[in-house]
């Protein structure tokens, strides 16, 4: 997985119950390289921060299996 796919795929590593094949590939990412991971945790911070605030609903179905494949298309 290169640095851009996991930059586009972070929100799945936030929500690390929700895609397993998915997290753990971008996981594997972020041991090997800082710069992924230095976003990756600035993208999670800044997520916990809006969902403390804002109540939050689930995105429907239909559309995470949109973004799965074409995260896995590529
Ligand atoms: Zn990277």
């Amino acid at each position: 997985m290169g640095c851009r796919r996991v930059q586009r795929a972070v929100f799945f590593w936030v929500d690390r119950d929700q895609e397993e094949r998915i997290v753990e590939r971008i996981a594997r990412h972020l041991e090997e390289c800082p710069q992924c991971r230095d976003r990756a945790t600035e993208i999670e911070r800044l997520i916990l921060l809006v969902r403390s605030r804002c109540p939050r609903r689930a995105a429907p179905s239909r559309l995470q299996d949109q973004i799965l494949s074409l995260l896995e298309r590529q």
